[in-house]
């Protein structure tokens, strides 16, 4: 008879779209940076749900308040206050140094949220003509995958067959600047950017860039709009990837980490000029906001400031590249990263070597096909990234 392993994953590909390629692992429990299979297999996780459990699996403090909450109340839809959004508006609006919130679900959700928004900041103050806004993306962008995040895209597969898209995207090669300027025109609403490309494969923009660009659309009247879903909440080293260039973008689109691993929350955060132009009516959701999302979201923003996870991240990420560069293989065509936010680029497929770790008991994603992403929960000890780094090279040098 087959394993436990195989038998849930034969009944979840027998029953489930097949709109992913998960490695074969089936993760039965987790604690910190450690995830189990049924058979009772450890393995290190090095890809955090994609920068979604930077405070590790089921921390403590944010499983308390989960349960906490969950004996009070749930959801009481936005028709209602409750007792927990406006403590979760106050802790996410004193992080980030902006006005205000607008809480949803997903990172997709809180994309569209910024589109609308800097739409209507367009037409309502800065007095675009109307349906002619303009957005400004870059290329190998990831914002999600609804039909205007994918909209936004310059990848190909992610837009196949998902047609008519959403018009008003222009697509500036990453990083550069001059690209910027000649597409700014009277009508650009905003530029939408991640500080460092995730799902690109941890592309970092050349020094200056984010300056120059947060810059370059204060002069112009343009929003600049930060996706830090993945690289916000201390992932990079800092608690936002902007914070490398001391730029405070005009709005953050945040999610994954916000939620501590527990639950989906996001949200973007903005100040009055920005999230004035929704009046009651304009947006919404039914879960977003909801008590239990907002009582994690506090615990999870907690971690991140208490337990000091971006100076973590930063120490330990300057630790894990030095001993990763140790590493002989002469695939390895780049090692790049800032904090816990590591690429190693191969100049063949990343898939077989990601299997290879698995079967060495260290879980990563290959990402953009030739790049293996080391982005382990902040809360891992220095030891276990020995550990890691031991694992990684027995794979990578034997090869
Ligand atoms: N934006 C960025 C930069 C992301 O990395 C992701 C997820 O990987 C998203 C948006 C989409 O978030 P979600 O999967 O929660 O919709």
């Amino acid at each position: 008879s087959s394993s436990q392993t195989q038998q849930f994953i034969d009944l979840t590909n027998r029953y489930g779209a097949h709109n992913y390629k998960p490695l074969p692992i089936v993760i039965h429990k987790a604690e910190r940076i450690w995830v189990e299979d049924p058979e009772g297999n450890r393995y290190m996780d090095m890809l955090s749900a994609y920068s979604a459990l930077n405070q590790g699996h089921r921390h403590p403090r944010i499983i308390q308040a989960l349960r906490d909450q969950a004996d009070l109340v749930t959801l009481t839809s936005r028709a209602f206050h409750s007792d927990k959004l406006g403590l979760f508006y106050e802790k996410l609006s004193q992080l980030t140094k902006k006005d205000m919130v607008l809480p949803m679900n997903t990172g997709a959700e809180a994309v569209e949220t910024a589109v609308k928004a800097a739409r209507r900041w367009a037409y309502d103050v800065k007095k675009v003509p109307d349906g002619q806004a303009e957005i400004i993306v870059s290329e190998g962008n990831f914002h999600g995958r609804t039909v205007t995040a994918v909209s936004m895209s310059s990848h190909p597969e992610y837009q196949r067959g998902f047609g008519p898209l959403t018009p008003g995207f222009k697509v500036i090669p990453y990083g550069d600047i001059d690209a910027l300027k000649a597409a700014i025109t009277p009508n650009t609403a905003a530029f939408i950017t991640e500080p460092i490309q995730g799902e690109a494969g941890i592309v970092i923009p050349p020094e200056g860039f984010l300056r120059e660009a947060f810059e370059t659309c204060k002069k112009n009247d343009v929003l600049f709009v930060t996706d830090e879903i993945q690289t916000g909440f201390g992932r990079t080293g800092k608690l936002f990837a902007c914070d490398w260039e001391g730029v405070e973008p005009d709005v953050y689109i945040l999610g994954k980490a916000l939620g501590g691993g527990v639950f989906p929350v996001s949200a973007v955060v903005a100040n009055h000029d920005v999230l004035d132009v929704f009046e009651p009516g304009s947006h919404g959701s039914t879960f977003g906001g909801n008590p239990l999302g907002a009582a994690v979201a506090i615990a999870s923003m907690d971690v991140i400031v208490e337990e000091k996870l971006a100076d973590r991240s930063l120490n330990l990420g300057t630790y894990f590249i030095h001993q990763l560069k140790t590493i002989q293989n002469p695939h390895i065509v780049d090692l790049r990263g800032r904090g816990l936010f590591i690429g190693l680029e191969l100049d063949v497929s990343a898939r077989p070597y990601c299997e290879a770790l698995m079967r060495e008991g260290l879980l990563c994603k290959e990402t953009h096909e030739n790049v293996i992403r080391f982005a382990p929960p902040l809360i891992i000890e220095q030891d276990e990234l020995d550990d890691a780094v031991r694992r990684i090279r027995k794979v990578m040098e034997a090869s």
